[in-house]
């Protein structure tokens, strides 16, 4: 009697690589395939799969949250996880690692590949495949429950359109800096407030957040505050702002913060952690304002505004956002590394490059990041980031009204920063481009 055949579960949001998945595998194994990890989700636990290939970018939930639930505690026991996604950036390979997976496979792949790795987590023939080794467990060690969400506060649409605009509080990348050579362009990190009527949503928490921060306590002047945060990742420079945002010590305050699943666990524990008494002397705990920490699974609805999500190409997670509000359409994507530049050309990365320009396109104003020249890039390249040269791509393919250039080096001065937005301006003209292109600077303020 021969054995019945293993099962195997394909998650993945791409139509044609879910197919080509599912057809190498078919002849060997009962192939079942899911569209997101939330689909992914609900087919795992109704089908009981021996083995589920997962992608990581997905919409509703990305791959790290399905590989955390397959492996927790209302999980599948013994269900094996080979994770599969273009983003070769060894964070990525570890963290898929801690999340569960049990072995990672760069895409594009050739089928026998895909097959060898399949048979080797199933124990079939082929030896094992290897388990790349596990990040230190430094994100475990501490599970404090993330406060409970505060309601979403859905304003009902005005009559007229509320009036919109956009300030950036902060415009360098990865490290503050402050010297003359700078100040004109400013030296806080990551931090830009969307204006609609009363109430700001806020992109980033880099240390621009301060200032906005002492800006609205001003402006409000006793009246209570409600915003929305939008995180689009975690690492430093995008939330170093974060406990010094004073709105966040009055009790009559609210502010909801959005992002999506954390690769080792909720949004809320990140905060907390960032929090804890080896880096802050008050826990998120402390703080008056009623905060809700929400992980978005799809598009929200403000009521003012509806905000959707894209996954950009950054080591770790890493989201852009859509705001569609009072008949403006506003594009925050910081972060973002063209997948074609990091990967190579290949039918999979360019259809990935033209969804960044699809996520974008009808913008009146896109705030995108643009760090290196191509010299620079040329020695930086896999740190997750883009050229004035990819800039101006983008621009041209996607044909938006207004292009903010941000996330400036610290390394770049004025003159240098002046001569660089110069020269992407040059190269949208020389393509044919309409956009007018130009570099965020701290405190400036446009209205759309
Ligand atoms: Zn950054
Ligand atoms: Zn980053």
């Amino acid at each position: 009697m021969t054995e019945p055949r293993k099962k195997i579960l394909v998650v993945d949001d791409d139509e044609m690589l879910r197919s080509l998945a599912a057809d190498i595998l078919s002849p060997e194994f009962e192939v079942t395939v899911a569209v997101d990890g939330q689909d992914g989700w609900e087919k795992a636990q109704a089908w009981r799969p021996d083995l589920v290939v997962t992608d990581l970018m997905m919409p509703r939930m990305h791959g790290y949250e399905l590989c955390g639930l397959l492996k927790g505690k209302d999980g599948l026991p013994g269900v094996k996880v080979l994770v599969s996604s273009s983003k070769n950036f060894s964070t990525d390979i570890s963290q898929a690692a801690t999340a569960g997976g049990d072995d990672y496979l760069v895409k594009p792949y050739m089928p026998e590949e895909l097959l060898k790795r399949v048979r080797g987590l199933l124990g079939l023939g082929a030896a094992a495949a290897a388990k790349p080794p596990p990040e230190p467990d430094l994100l475990t060690t501490m599970r404090r429950a993330a406060p409970a969400p505060a309601e979403l506060k859905m304003q009902p649409p005005s009559d007229g359109p509320l009036p919109v605009y956009v300030r950036f509080w902060g415009t360098r990348g990865s490290c503050p800096t402050s010297n003359a050579k700078v100040a004109g362009y400013g030296g806080n990190t990551a931090c830009v407030e969307l204006r609609v009527g009363d109430t700001p949503l806020i992109f980033d928490c880099g240390t621009g957040l301060r200032e906005l921060g002492d800006s609205l306590r001003t402006e409000f002047s006793g009246r209570p505050v409600k915003g929305h945060i939008f995180v689009g990742h975690t690492h430093w420079d995008h939330i170093q702002g974060f406990p010094f945002f004073v709105p966040f010590y009055n009790p009559a305050n609210k502010f909801n913060i959005f992002s999506v699943h954390g690769a080792h666990g909720s949004l809320g524990r990140i905060f907390t952690q960032s929090m804890s008494l080896d880096y802050f002397p008050i826990p998120l705990s402390s703080l008056g304002a009623k905060l809700g920490f929400v992980e978005m699974k799809g598009s929200i609805d403000l009521g003012i505004a509806k905000v959707t999500f894209q996954h950009m190409n950054h080591p770790g997670i890493c989201i852009g956002f859509r705001v569609e509000t009072q008949g403006r359409v506003v594009t925050y994507m910081s972060d973002h590394e063209p997948f074609a530049k990091l990967g190579g050309v290949s039918d999979l990365s360019l259809r990935q490059d033209a969804e960044i320009v699809a996520f974008a396109r009808g913008s009146d104003l896109v705030i995108r990041e643009a760090q290196y020249t191509e010299a620079e890039y040329a020695i930086r390249k896999g740190w997750g980031h883009a050229t004035y040269d990819d800039a101006a791509k983008f621009a041209i393919e996607s044909g938006v009204k207004r292009m903010a250039v941000t996330h400036h080096d610290p390394y770049h001065t004025d003159e240098m920063l002046d001569a660089n937005i110069e020269y992407c301006r040059g190269l949208i003209r020389q393509g044919g481009g309409v956009t007018d292109c130009f570099g965020a600077r701290e405190g400036m303020r446009i209205d759309l």
